[in-house]
């Protein structure tokens, strides 16, 4: 292994604990303040229940389907709805001090001696580098590259342009760590990279429906990265 590409939220960060709740309870907020008519607590719960039943669907477009279902005769409603929703979702500032998962601090010193880091976070491109600064891991990447869903970029793009870098590498001399077997594990694995799958965080009910998403390795913690990739 000669590079690692690192996801970031329920990765190193531990968004689950830290942002998840409240970005959830905002997101809903806006979503009733666009129309949506159900209570916070109603859709805080419905959230939670299609993460973790179908979390391939798109999310806030099934949400406010399922809590109003003649939404679906609406279409300009819907879309104001899953929009807002969307935007307070990922649009944040990142004010109070953020917290890295349980020994990801450690496991990112051992590995910056060894390998090329790279980060590959997908969500909003401020938000994103607001979450980096915050925790302080800058340093550590030989740069961070952000799929942002706004710019149509994906986690295949990037793990495509830090491919590039390294020519004289074959790809399986790439790993690629995360908790999203879609991207993290399937977009790397298409482009022939090792993948460890940290199995943490909202995404955690979702299983392979390809061999891409097989991952080589699995982790329960970050923690356990290096014995259990051998790195
Ligand atoms: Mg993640």
């Amino acid at each position: 292994m000669n590079v690692i590409a690192f996801d970031l939220d329920d990765t190193l960060l531990d968004t689950s604990s830290c942002l998840l709740p409240v970005a959830t309870a905002e997101s809903c907020q806006a979503m009733m303040g666009a129309g949506l008519q159900c209570s916070q607590d109603e859709c805080q719960k419905k959230r939670k229940e299609i993460a973790q039943t179908d979390p391939r669907k798109s999310i806030f477009e099934s949400l406010a389907l399922a809590l109003q279902p003649e939404l679906s005769g609406n279409s300009q409603l819907l879309n104001n709805i899953v929009e807002a929703g969307k935007r307070a979702f990922y649009e944040r500032e990142v004010n109070d001090p953020l917290v890295l998962c349980e020994g990801a601090l450690e496991v990112l010193q051992e590995c910056f001696n060894k390998y090329d880091l790279f980060l590959v976070s997908a969500g909003d491109r401020n938000t994103q580098n607001q979450k980096i600064d915050n925790l302080g891991i800058r340093n550590f990447f030989k740069d961070c590259l952000i799929a942002d869903p706004k710019e149509n970029m994906s986690k295949l793009e990037c793990f495509q342009t830090i491919l590039n870098i390294y020519p004289k590498l074959e790809p399986n001399q790439f790993l690629s760590v995360g908790n999203r077997l879609d991207t993290d594990i399937g977009h790397a694995k298409q482009l022939g990279w090792k993948t460890c799958y940290m199995k943490y965080g909202e995404y955690v009910n979702m299983t392979p429906v390809n061999d891409f998403e097989k991952p080589d390795f699995q982790i329960k913690g970050i923690h356990q990265l290096t014995k259990v990739c051998q790195l």
